[in-house]
Formats: C-alpha cells, sequence, structure tokens
C-alpha cells in the first residue's frame, strides 16, 4: 500500500468517525484556521515576498484578508446553510415531506496553483471545512517558500487525518489523482484541467475545475475613460498580470482609443510608478520557463508603452501591445504575465461575433455608461463572470459564484457556491405510516385507504 493510500484510508476513517459532521466542530475548526493565518502573518509576507516578490500589501489584500473574510462569512451562515432545507411535496405524494440534506463527500483532494499560492490554496479547504470534509491539499512546487508555510501551518494546527498537506511537483500531483478521494478540486491550467478530469474519471470521482483562458475586457465609446484605465491598469498589473481573472487583452473602440491609451500611460505610472523594473513593491515572474515564454511574446513594432525587462530578477514592466489583430501571437494563449495587447473597434456586433468565437473565457470586464450596451453583451456572450466597469472585482464578494464555463473550468466556490460544491444533496422523502394510497400499487380501484 502506498504512503498516499495508507494517508488517505486515515482519512476515511476518521470521516467515519462522524466527527466532522458537527457543526461546532467545523466552526471550531475555521475559528483556528484564522488563528493559524494570523499567527504566521509575518511568515506569509516574508515567504511571498521570497517566491514572487509579492508585496506586504498585495499580500494582505490578495492572499491573506480575503481569506479572513471568506471564513467569517462561513462561520456566520454555515449553522443556516447546513440545516436539512424542507422543500415543496407534490399533491400526489400526500402525506410525506420532502427535505434536502446536505452531507460531506469525505475526503477531498485539492490542487492549488502558483500564482495566489496562499489564497487558492486554503480558500477552497474553507468550503470544505465548512460542508464538514477532510482535505489533502497538494500547493505548487513553484512558490516553495510558501508551499513550506502552508504545510507548517497546517500541520501545526490539524491533525493530519483531518487535514494535512503533501509538497511536491507533477508527479506527486498524479500519484495522488490514483487515489479514491471523494472529490477534486482543481485550479491550475486548462491543460493540466483536462489531466485531472481523466484521472477522476477512473474513479468516477465528482471535479471542480478552476481553470483559465483569455478574458476580454471592452472599452466602448461611452465608457468613462480615466476610471476605466485606473481599474484596468490595475486589473492587469497587480501581481504582473499573473492572475487567471487579469483582463488578457482589450478591445478599445477606435473613437477613444487615443484618449483612453493617454489615460492608461497615466494610471500605469500613477499605480507602478516611473521605472517599475526596481519597484520594490511590483510582483516579479514565478519562473525563468514563464520569463521566456513571456519575453518571446513582446514586439518592438506594436509597443505602445513599456516592454523593458531584468531577467536576472524576472522583471517585466508593464507593457501595452497596440494595433494587434486575432492573427498576432500574442493572441493564441492565455499571456499570464504583465503585457496587454489592444484591439480597435468600432461595432460591438463584431466584438461579441469575435469574443464567441473563441474558447469561453474565465472572466470579462465591460466599461460602458450604457444599460444597452451593458445588456447585450451579458446576454450575447458567455463567461465565467466578471464586471461591469470594474475588473477582478466580483471575485471577493462572498455573495457571488466564482467559476468558470466551457474550459474556463466547471462548478464554483466562494461563500455558499463553496460549501454546495463540497456538499452532496441528499433528497430524503419522509412518508406518513398513518395512511396509505393505494394508486400506485397494481389491481387497487379504492381511493385513500386506513391501515
Ligand atoms: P498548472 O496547471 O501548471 O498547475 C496547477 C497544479 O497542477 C500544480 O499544483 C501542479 O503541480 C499540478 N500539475 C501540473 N502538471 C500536472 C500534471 N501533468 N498532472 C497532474 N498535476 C499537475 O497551473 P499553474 O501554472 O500553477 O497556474 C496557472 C494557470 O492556472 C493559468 O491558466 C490560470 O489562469 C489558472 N488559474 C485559474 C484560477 C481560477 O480560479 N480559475 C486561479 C488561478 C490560476
Amino acid at each position: 500500500m502506498s504512503t498516499y493510500s495508507r494517508m488517505l484510508n486515515k482519512q476515511k476513517d476518521f470521516f467515519y468517525t462522524a466527527k466532522t459532521k458537527s457543526i461546532s466542530f467545523r466552526i471550531d475548526a475555521l475559528e483556528n484556521l484564522k488563528q493559524a493565518i494570523k499567527k504566521n502573518e509575518d511568515l506569509l509576507m516574508s515567504a511571498l515576498k521570497a517566491d514572487l516578490n509579492k508585496s506586504a500589501f498585495d499580500t494582505y489584500t490578495t492572499e491573506i484578508g480575503i481569506l479572513y473574510e471568506e471564513i467569517k462569512f462561513n462561520k456566520r451562515h454555515l449553522n443556516d446553510w447546513s440545516k436539512p432545507k424542507k422543500v415543496k411535496t407534490p399533491i400526489t405524494h400526500t402525506g410525506s415531506r420532502s427535505f434536502i440534506y446536505s452531507e460531506p463527500y469525505g475526503s477531498a483532494l485539492v490542487i492549488a496553483p502558483w500564482n495566489y499560492p496562499f489564497q487558492l490554496a486554503i480558500a477552497p479547504i474553507i468550503g470544505a471545512i465548512a460542508a464538514g470534509n477532510c482535505v489533502v491539499l497538494k500547493p505548487s512546487e513553484l512558490t516553495p517558500t510558501t508551499s513550506g508555510v502552508l504545510r507548517k501551518l497546517i500541520s501545526e494546527t490539524f491533525p493530519e487525518e483531518y487535514i494535512c498537506v503533501v509538497e511536491g511537483g507533477v508527479e506527486t500531483s498524479q500519484a495522488l489523482l490514483t487515489e479514491p478521494f471523494d472529490y477534486i478540486f482543481f485550479t491550475g491550467s486548462i491543460a493540466v484541467g483536462k489531466v485531472v478530469m481523466e484521472a477522476a474519471a477512473k474513479n468516477l470521482i465528482p471535479v471542480t475545475l478552476e481553470l483559465g483562458g483569455k478574458s476580454p475586457t471592452i472599452v466602448h465609446e461611452d465608457a468613462h475613460l480615466k476610471l476605466a484605465a485606473k481599474r484596468i491598469a490595475w486589473g492587469k498589473f497587480t501581481n504582473a498580470g499573473q492572475t487567471c481573472v487579469a483582463p488578457d487583452y482589450l478591445y478599445v473602440h477606435r473613437q477613444v482609443k487615443q484618449q483612453f491609451l493617454n489615460e492608461l500611460q497615466h494610471a500605469i505610472i500613477e499605480l507602478y510608478g516611473e521605472h517599475p523594473l526596481t519597484n520594490d513593491d511590483y510582483t516579479h515572474i514565478v519562473s525563468e520557463k514563464h520569463f521566456d515564454r513571456l519575453t518571446s511574446l513582446l514586439n518592438v513594432e506594436n509597443q505602445w508603452y513599456g516592454g523593458k525587462v531584468d531577467k536576472d530578477n524576472l522583471v517585466i514592466e508593464p507593457t501595452v501591445l497596440i494595433d494587434i489583430n486575432w492573427s498576432d501571437k500574442i493572441m493564441e494563449d492565455e499571456i499570464f504575465g504583465p503585457i496587454l495587447p489592444i484591439i480597435d473597434y468600432e461595432e460591438l456586433t463584431d466584438v461579441i461575433n469575435e469574443v464567441n468565437s473563441q474558447p469561453k473565457p474565465l472572466a470579462l470586464y465591460l466599461f460602458s455608461e450604457s444599460n444597452d450596451v451593458q445588456e447585450t453583451v451579458l446576454k450575447n456572450i458567455s463567461f465565467g463572470g466578471g464586471c461591469i466597469n470594474d475588473t477582478i472585482y466580483h471575485l471577493s464578494s462572498p455573495h457571488l459564484p466564482f467559476g468558470g464555463v466551457g474550459s474556463s473550468g466547471m462548478g464554483s466556490y466562494h461563500g455558499k457556491s463553496g460549501f454546495d460544491t463540497f456538499s452532496h444533496k441528499k433528497s430524503i422523502m419522509k412518508q406518513t405510516t398513518k395512511f396509505d394510497i393505494p394508486l400506485r400499487y397494481p389491481n387497487v380501484k379504492n381511493g385513500l385507504k386506513k391501515i
């Protein structure tokens, strides 16, 4: 029996003690998780600085603070979410009552990526704990310092038969994927999402896939350009563009293009300074491989702003490329870095048709003051989620399910949808024994029958 089989068996044994089914156990676990994060805040700040050069401000707002909110929301609503829900019963079933019970799956495997290596590892665990599951977490090997802190924090807080961390790379992930977990929650690339789903199919394990892709942003002619530029610059260049829901590329209406570009330049300088390469608060690229992939997309001909790089420190300036079209290399795959290509347009219908000819995006952002334009885009393009007149912000609301559609993913989490994701919905009909309606039985002519 492999180490992972033994570990999973231990978790299954623990799960069947029914300890995780107690609501107070789950609430205590969420509180303990919060306290553990609080205790390790400084360590986390330095780990994220070491792995990605993330500033303390970015680490707090995008990796830690967001988790405190998620824990608070789960603790507040858990009692209500976990109660059996009474639902209507059809007249044909007179005498009985119907309920939906939320029951935990058992032991969940959570596989996390490197771009928000703490937040994207812990956020699914919050949903899994709230729903009463055990968890095995596999963090990304590309952010090893944060991975080490995750292991320390979790092992100091929870017994391994309840929640544990397995560090390692692709082989570790592949070995874990052969085990009969009760649920798999994967965050990462589309290519690996397919590998995960194939492995899950072998054991018929339900999955949530939080994937990526090219997320469009549209700046219409009636947009509030100054705010659009600032919110796009922030959404694109925070974490050096290594954000699954970052605006991947922009469609800008030809009539406002020049004015928008001027505003964008101001916004980039305001947020990241005149010399981002030496700005100590600007995030670095995670690895040399990703750095080389990104710099191969830089192209002097279309470069309108930025473009300078520092290979020794793996930094790329916020860079804007203009006059781009769909035949350019940068439009082939998700960019996942601080390079922003801009395509001009005149007719919104062309934008809608072009976006619809691509795989369904994880996010879409539209900047327009017009209700009609907003509704037209919302009704005619399918995407995971997004914002009108903003970028990225939708993902930090616990009231909004977060997830993709089509190749950008399946399933969702955050707030109640995280709880629901990690819960099987068990339908139960409670039948009366006071009388019996014999109509369902063969050869019965009379109606209601006393027993
Ligand atoms: P990745 O798919 O390369 O890796 C994710 C995890 O899968 C890692 O833990 C890695 O060890 C493991 N893995 C890698 N190759 C594997 C294989 N062949 N078999 C089994 N496991 C394997 O993704 P990444 O580079 O860490 O993250 C970037 C991608 O993730 C981008 O596409 C981004 O859009 C996406 N992403 C999506 C979300 C979301 O919430 N939808 C969030 C962050 C990142």
